[in-house]
């Protein structure tokens, strides 16, 4: 099984991708945890192009087009083989990404899907988990951290993260069962709880 891990920047995807390998884990399963932009090799130094530099450094367009081709590659050289061979897969974003982040930059959401067809054959999660937190909480778990995703994060005004989170939204009410929407608000476990709780049917 494949599943992604979504939402804006403070909301704990990373901790709670770890959190949830564990616990599927000890049902027995084997499970790779990866992240985007990057995962693979070619993935990764697409991740450098990204982040490095002033955000300004790509136009919309650009972006979309290098985040489609870090996912082609992560997608063949490591999320197809792993499912192949009967492992879960949690990714920590994916393509629900690029379509709230680039589009709130105003790419639409057709091109994007388009481009994932033919970067990836269109393969899509089979659960995807949107992390939600209030604004304030995300944004004050967001400026504690440090790296490249802290500073994308600092130089975009909270006008731009309402319009991702607004974009999120729209996607989840667009795409019925594959996306459940996930309160990201109090303690690790509890959250993690949820998240199993959301996978009932496809561990039954
Ligand atoms: O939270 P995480 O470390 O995964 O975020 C990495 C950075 O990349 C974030 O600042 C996010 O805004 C940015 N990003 C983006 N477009 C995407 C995916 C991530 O701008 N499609």
């Amino acid at each position: 099984r494949f599943l992604s891990l979504e939402g804006g920047e403070g909301t704990g995807k990373s901790t709670q991708a770890e959190r949830l390998a564990a616990a599927l884990k000890e049902r027995g399963l084997e499970v790779l945890v990866t992240r985007e932009p990057g995962g693979s090799d070619g993935a990764e130094a697409i991740r450098d192009l990204l982040m490095q530099g002033s955000v300004g450094r790509w136009s919309p367009h650009s972006e979309a087009l290098l985040f489609a081709a870090a996912r082609a590659d992560h997608v063949e050289k490591r999320i197809r083989p792993a499912l192949g061979i009967g492992t879960w897969v949690i990714c920590d974003r994916y393509i629900d990404s690029t379509r709230a982040y680039q589009g709130a930059q105003g790419i639409d959401d057709a091109s994007i899907l388009a481009l994932h067809g033919f970067g990836t054959k269109g393969l899509l999660p089979d659960r995807t988990f949107l992390l939600e937190l209030p604004g304030e909480t995300a944004s004050a778990r967001a400026t504690g951290r440090d790296g490249p995703g802290a500073d994308r994060f600092a130089a975009r005004d909270s006008g731009f993260h309402r319009a991702v989170a607004a974009r999120f939204e729209e996607i989840a009410a667009a795409e019925g069962d594959r996306v459940r929407r996930i309160d990201a608000s109090g303690s690790p476990e509890q959250v993690t709880g949820r998240l199993v709780h959301a996978l009932d049917d496809l561990l039954a």
